[in-house]
Parts: C-alpha cells; structure tokens; sequence
C-alpha cells in the first residue's frame, strides 16, 4: 500500500503538470496513468504551442493567456519546443476588413506580429499558394508533447514526485464524506493495490465523468471529436493559419518530415469514439489545398480523431472557471471533501492551469508554497 498526500489521476499534459508543480513545492504526489503517460487528448493534438493570433479576435483573455505561457513554455521546456514560427496567410478571397480587426485585436493582447513581405514568404514557404495576398509572422511554435508529458514527469520525480503508468484508478475510497484513497490495478500485472491520499484530483480528461461516478459523483461532459491528417510530407517550415474566422482544415503544423493538418470537429458519441470517417478527411483535404495546392498529392500517413471534453454545469452547479475553457469542480460542494474534478484547457496553457489547481490543493491543506515551474526549466540544462 503506498501512501502520498496528493493522488492525481490521469497522465495527460495536465496530470504530469500538477505532478511537477506539486513535487516542486514540497508535496508528496503520485500519478496514476490507465495506460502511458500522453495517451489521451495529449497525443492526439497536432503538436501547436499557440502564439494566441487564432484568438485574438474572439476571446482576447484566451489570446492574452497563450501569448504568455507560449514565452514560458519555449524558455523552460526549450528541448520539446521546435522555434518554427507561425505565418497567418490572408487569400484575396479573405475579407481585408476582418485582417484588420485580427492586427488591432493583436496588437492589443500583446501578440509580437510583424508584416511579411510575399516575396520573403514564397521564398521561406515554396509550397505555399501563390495566392497569398498578406503574410502575417507570429511566434507560434511546434511542440513534442510526448516528451513534454516524460520531461515533466522526470523533473517531478527529481522532487520526490512518482508516475505510475499502465496502472488503471478502479475506485475510490471515502468515509464520512472524506477521501480515504484509491484503489488501483496495475494493468501489466493485473495485480490490485490501494494508495492511501488526503487529496485526489481528477484529470482523466473525457473518461472525467467516469472516474468522477467512482466516488459516486455526477459530472456531465459533453464531448467533441477532433480529426486531424498526417501527411507524409514536410509542406512547409512554420505554423500556416488561414487569416479568417478559423475553420476547420486551415492550420498546417510542420512536424519533423511530416505536417500535421486539422481540425474536423463534430459531436462525439462516447469517450473512445476514435476512428476518422471518410468524410472528415476528404473535408480537411480540400479545405487544406486552398493554402497549399500540392497537398492531395502527398500521401497521408495517418489519420487520427481524440475527443475534447467540455464541461456543461448543472443548474446552480458549483464550479470554479479559471478560464473560458477549463473548469475545475471541487466536489467538497456536492458533500465529498478532499476530491476536486478539472475538465477541458489547452496544451498552451497547461503549465498556468497546474499552477492555479496546484494553488487551490495547497490552500485546501494548508500549505504555503510559491510555484515555480514558470522560472525552473524542466530539465537541467549543463
Ligand atoms: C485534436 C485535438 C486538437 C487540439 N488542438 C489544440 C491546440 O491546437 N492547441 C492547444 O493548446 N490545445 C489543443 N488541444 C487540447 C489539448 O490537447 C488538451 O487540452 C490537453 O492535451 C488535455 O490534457 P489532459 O491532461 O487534460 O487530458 P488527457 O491528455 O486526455 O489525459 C487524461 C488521461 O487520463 C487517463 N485516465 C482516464 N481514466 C483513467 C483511470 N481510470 N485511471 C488512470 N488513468 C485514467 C487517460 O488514459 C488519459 O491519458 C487539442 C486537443 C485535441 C484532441
């Protein structure tokens, strides 16, 4: 049986983030990863570390967010980060009006943007359309989220933090309304354990709701699909955005030799509906080609859908939103102390959500303790 102050579930981006912050400030965490660590939406996201610009214009906060955390992410953790650069493309069937609001809106948040000449843009981008009619340069960038997810969890283990992959949560243990702890099975030996905890936080990620009814608990997710295209074929050097209202099929992610095209959303049925239908791929191909002519021709490598959870709160539900598309339910409110549920984010910002969740543990236990992952990269660097 092991014992540890705080049990956190899932091994996403998230988990292994809250596993490092809390390391890092002194408190005994273990992690429990049903499969390995970056298994869920974490692997199936195109590897963009967002400058904010696809925000700017809709949700400045979100915008505002990214834009710092882009900075952080790239000084502490410069080993998962390729300094691609990112161009937003306006096509002259694009509307100039909407280009100028997006350079206001950017400028306003923060984002560094500079004007690109086309000539300097089809000499860096030969793949790109000659159609190109402006060429923005934001600081987007290209990052490796499995060795995000390992990095983080090995800084977590320099301070005393453990990870515990292909090892399934199967319940969890409370009395008079207090977490007791978890059990758990490890898969690869089917043995079953216990990991005695004062806190659990659960960051399953769209299984969320499942590991929320362990203890009995309610929590309703709505679930999206996201299909994304592998082509094998390294199309171009930076992050290409369409510079419009952002639509499915218009960011290209350039990833060793292949580039990585999404996003096809539609509604999904069930956490594990992971197979790409005929259909989004053919949309991605053809919306894709508007920026890159070329692109049916390249052969696709693979396909892959992962679904994004969002929460729907309840009627006069409690839930605590530290940004617009992350909640954290701390379900002390629904009578069970000791047990708090956080649903939806983004990679981008993964580091500040683990520091706000880690900040909201420690205050729930009383510790004091400043984060420092925004100062300490993640790993040694000689
Ligand atoms: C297609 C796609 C495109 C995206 N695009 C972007 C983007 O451009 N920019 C951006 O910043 N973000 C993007 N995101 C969002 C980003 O990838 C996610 O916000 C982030 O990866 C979520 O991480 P997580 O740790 O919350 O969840 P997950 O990575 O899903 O982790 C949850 C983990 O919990 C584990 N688990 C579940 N049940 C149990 C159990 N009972 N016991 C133990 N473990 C369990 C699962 O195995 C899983 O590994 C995208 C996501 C997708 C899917």
């Amino acid at each position: 049986m092991e014992k540890t102050t705080v049990a956190i579930i899932g091994g996403g981006v998230l988990g292994v983030g809250m596993l490092r912050d809390l390391s890092m400030r002194g408190v005994k965490a273990i992690l429990i990863e049903e499969h390995d660590l970056g298994f869920g939406a974490s692997s199936g996201y195109p590897g963009l570390l967002h400058s904010g610009g696809r925000y700017a214009l809709h949700d400045p906060a979100t915008a505002k967010v990214c834009a710092g955390e882009n900075a952080i992410i790239r000084k502490i953790g410069r080993h998962c980060v390729q300094e691609t650069a990112g161009y937003f493309i306006r096509l002259p069937e694009d509307d100039p009006g909407y280009e100028e609001k997006w350079v206001t809106a950017c400028e306003a948040t923060g984002i560094p943007l500079a004007e690109a000449s086309l000539k300097d843009a089809h000499r860096l981008e030969p793949n790109l359309t000659v159609r190109a009619a402006a060429v923005y340069k934001l600081p987007d960038a290209a990052i490796d989220v499995f060795r995000l997810c390992r990095q983080n969890a090995l800084s977590a283990q320099k301070y005393g933090g453990h990870a515990l992959p292909f090892t399934a949560v199967t319940g969890i243990v409370h009395t008079n309304a207090h977490v007791q702890g978890l059990r758990i099975r490890n898969n690869l030996t089917g043995q079953f354990d216990t990991v005695c905890c004062d806190f659990i936080i659960n960051a399953a990620g769209v299984w969320g709701g499942k590991v929320a009814r362990l203890a009995g608990i309610s929590l309703d997710i709505t679930l999206t699909r996201r299909t994304l295209i592998y082509i094998n074929h390294r199309l171009t050097n930076r992050i290409i955005n369409r510079l419009h209202q952002p639509a499915p099929g218009d960011t290209f992610v350039p990833y060793d030799s292949m580039t990585i095209l999404g996003t096809a959303y539609s509604p999904a049925e069930k956490p594990a509906d992971f197979v790409p239908t005929t259909e989004e791929v053919v949309d991605l191909i053809n919306t894709g080609e508007v920026l890159f002519e070329k692109l049916p021709y390249y052969p696709i490598l693979r396909t892959c859908t992962e679904i994004r959870p969002r929460y729907r709160a309840a009627p006069g539900a409690a839930a605590r939103e530290t940004h617009r598309d992350f909640v954290m339910v701390d379900h002390s409110q629904e009578g069970l102390h000791g047990f708090a549920s956080v649903i939806g984010g983004k990679l981008t910002t993964y580091r500040l959500l683990a520091e706000k969740i880690t900040d909201f543990i420690c205050g729930k236990l009383s510790i004091k303790s400043p984060c420092r992952t925004a100062q300490e990269p993640i790993i040694d660097i000689p």
